[in-house]
Parts: structure tokens; sequence; C-alpha cells
């Protein structure tokens, strides 16, 4: 019994999503973990056509587009149950970032459509080494070019910016500031300058990406000139909201492997359950899963409802703060619970304790979510931000 209210559709929804992770993603995570993140091409290729098949590709974009027009708590529906696996493997259901529904016919017929079908990737690369947490910072720039556009600048941390066909870069133009323009992975000047190896082992790569006079024609500017800051804005309550509801799944996955673990497993003359020193942790990530769900599918149905888009944006950060907070504080617990065993990386909550810690830091940091919740404490109103 839960008070989260769904349609008889979207509880169908999330049962199919549920399936696909249990049949298809986890049976893969430690041949994933094995290969430093990199499954063999069959594997993607089953991978996503199993995707396609239970329709879970290009969820948030219309039908139109190739999507499937889930509303946010549909999306929110799908992916309590992706997040369950580990290695980021549920990555591999095709998708594209938000921004490229705002293209034009072309555009959306050469890039999005593409992706939707899980022909080609397409990265997002807004972070520089100067420009974070404060993205006022980017040096990227694009000037006139004849009929065109020349970018100069280099991009951090792109993901899949080593698979991907195109790039969507934030560049600034002098006049009218952030733009984003869409830029093909082959265009001359563009090149790979690092290609780091981070905590997590994900299907893809985050390069350093450098523009050394790309030439873009004029046609490859995204959404309008200086629209960048508001076109992502709809994306941050997106990805914010994505990374909240898949650390959400991951509490469940740790706490039922943890569970199970501690119910069957007995030292000093009871099951680690019976200890209470093991009991209570799993209580208090008990408490944090619940606690974080609730808030989730609250922001989730506020955002379906129409609701004032600075108040969801505020909510968006109190989800993602809480959530990615907590489900390390439970990553941490389930290993402990899981002793020499849960340091060992064919072990769920060893690999969950690097591939969350990550959470707290993309998309904006937990930091960075506090200043805006409580930035809207003062101009929204406690009552607003809290009820
Ligand atoms: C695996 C991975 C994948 C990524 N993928 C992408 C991607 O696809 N595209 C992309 O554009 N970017 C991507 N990023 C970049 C990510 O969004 C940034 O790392 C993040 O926004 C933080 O910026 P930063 O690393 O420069 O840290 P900084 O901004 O330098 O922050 C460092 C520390 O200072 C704190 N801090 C900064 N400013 C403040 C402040 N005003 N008040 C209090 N504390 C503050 C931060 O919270 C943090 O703890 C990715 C990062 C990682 C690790």
């Amino acid at each position: 019994m839960s008070l989260v209210r769904v349609t008889a559709e979207q509880a169908e929804l999330g049962e199919r999503a549920r399936a696909f992770v249990d049949d298809v993603l986890i049976p893969r995570e430690e041949a994933a973990e094995r290969a430093g993140g990199r499954l063999p091409e069959e594997d993607v290729r089953e991978i996503m056509k199993a995707a396609v098949a239970a329709r879970l590709n290009g969820g948030r974009h219309a039908p139109e587009h190739g999507g499937q027009g889930w509303s946010t708590v549909d999306y929110v529906m799908v992916h309590e149950q992706l997040g369950r696996n580990t290695n980021g493997l549920w990555w591999w259901v095709p998708d594209a970032y938000n921004v490229l529904a705002a293209g034009t016919p072309d555009q959306i017929e050469r890039y999005l459509r593409p992706a939707l079908r899980g022909d080609a990737w397409v990265s997002y690369a807004v972070t520089e080494e100067h420009a974070g947490s404060d993205p006022s910072g980017i040096t990227t720039t694009a000037v006139p070019d004849g009929d065109g556009w020349l970018l100069n600048g280099e991009k951090w941390f792109v993901t899949s910016g080593d698979v991907a066909a195109a790039h969507i870069v934030v560049a600034v133009v002098e006049g009218h500031g952030p733009t984003l323009f869409i830029v093909d992975a082959d265009t001359e000047g563009l090149e790979f300058v690092d290609e780091p190896l981070f905590t997590h082992t994900f299907p893809h790569g985050h390069p350093t990406v450098r523009l050394t006079d790309v030439r873009v024609p004029g046609d490859a500017v995204l959404g309008g000139l200086g629209q960048a800051d508001a076109l992502q804005q709809n994306w941050f309550v997106e990805e914010r909201l994505g990374i909240a509801v898949h650390c959400v799944a991951a509490m469940g996955r740790l706490l039922e492997e943890a569970v199970a673990w501690a119910g069957g497993r007995e030292q000093g003359g009871a099951r680690l359950i019976d200890h209470q020193g093991v009991a209570f942790p799993l209580a208090d990530s008990a408490a944090d899963a619940a606690a974080a769900r609730l808030l989730v599918h609250e922001v989730a149905a506020l955002a379906d409802s129409g609701a004032d888009r600075k108040i969801v944006h505020a909510k968006a950060s109190i989800a993602k703060l809480f959530a990615s907070e907590a489900a390390y504080r439970c990553a941490d617990r389930a290993v402990q619970t899981f002793g020499g065993r849960g340091y060992i990386r064919t072990n769920v909550a060893e690999r969950f304790l690097r591939e969350l810690r990550v959470d707290r830091i993309w998309e904006g940091t937990s930091e960075i979510q506090r200043l805006i919740i409580a930035r809207s404490l003062e101009r929204r109103g406690v009552r607003q931000v809290i009820a």
C-alpha cells in the first residue's frame, strides 16, 4: 500500500521496466564491471533491441519524434526501475537530451530521431576547466564566419563524447550570450585532448573535447541565439529528478540485497539481522529510501500539474539533494552489512558505493542544490517550498 497514486497504465509501465532491468540489465552487471564498463557489441545490441521492444526508448520525447510521450510521473515510474542496476547499464536505453526537441525539423530528423532509435549518440558539452558550478565563466566562443560560425574552446567531462555522432556545445555569442550549437563529431578542428578514467565503470567515457576554429553552418544553432540558459532550465528539472529517482531505485536494490544477506547469514550465534547493530542501519536506509521516493513522486506530479516552474525547480533540487546524499549513506551501510564481501567488486553494494558518488556532483553539486533551495526559501517563501 502506498500513498503514491498511479494509474493502471503507469503501474504496467513500471512493471515492464522492472522486467527489462531484471531480465536484460542485471544479469550483465558483473560482465560490465570486469570489462571496465564496456560490454561487447553483441550485448549492447541485445540491450538496445530489448529496450525498444519494451517501448522504453525516448521516453519523454514526443511520439512524432520517435519517443513515447511520457508524462513526468511516467518517466519516474520507469526510472525507479532503471536505476536498480549498476554500471550505468540503463544508459544503453536509446534516448536524447530534451533540448533537442527544440530543434528545427531538419535537426530533429538528423539528430533526435536517430538517437531515439539507438542509431547515434548526441553529447552535451557545457562544463569547462574554469566553468563548472558557475557556468557564467564559460569562455568557449562562437563568432560569425560568412554564413556560418567559428567555434573555439575546450569542454570537460563530455559524457558519451567518445562515441557521440554530434555534440551540443554551449558557446558565447557576443551580443546574445550562451547559445547551443550542434557540432558533428567529425568536423575539422574538433579533437579529444584527454580521456580520464573515473571512479565508476560506465558504458561511455567523459572526455575533454577541444574545438579549434571549428566551422559549423548557420543552421547548427539549436533553439535560437542566446537561448541556452532558457532551454537548459527545463533540462535541469528533468535531469535532477532523473538523478533523484535513480538514487531511490538504488536504495531499493541495496536494501533488497542487504536484507536478504543479513537474514541468511549467522555470526555470533544469531542471524546478522537479529543483531541490532546490523538491523538499525537497515532501518535508517528504509527511512531514507521511503522519504526520497515520496519527494520524487511529489515533484513529478507537481511538474505534470503545470505548477509554477520556479517552485518545481526548487523542489527538484530538494529531491536531488536529499536522494543523492541518502543513497550514498545507504550504499555505505550496505557495504558494512556485507562485511568483507561488500568490498568485492562482484558485490552490488561495492559497485553502488562508487557509482552513487557522482550523483552528489553532476547536474549541480549538493552545495549548488543548497544554494538554489536557500534562495527559493527567501524568494518564494518557506511554505511554498516545503509544502
Ligand atoms: C562523471 C561526470 C560526468 C559529467 N558529464 C558532464 C556532461 O556530460 N556535460 C557537462 O557539461 N558536464 C558534465 N560533468 C560536469 C559536472 O556537471 C561538473 O563536474 C559539476 O557541475 C561541478 O563542476 P566542477 O567539477 O567544475 O566543480 P567546481 O564548480 O569547481 O566545484 C568544486 C567544489 O566547490 C563547491 N562549490 C562551487 N561553487 C560553490 C558555491 N558557490 N558555494 C558553495 N560551494 C561551491 C562545489 O559544490 C564542489 O564541492 C560531468 C562530471 C562528471 C564527474
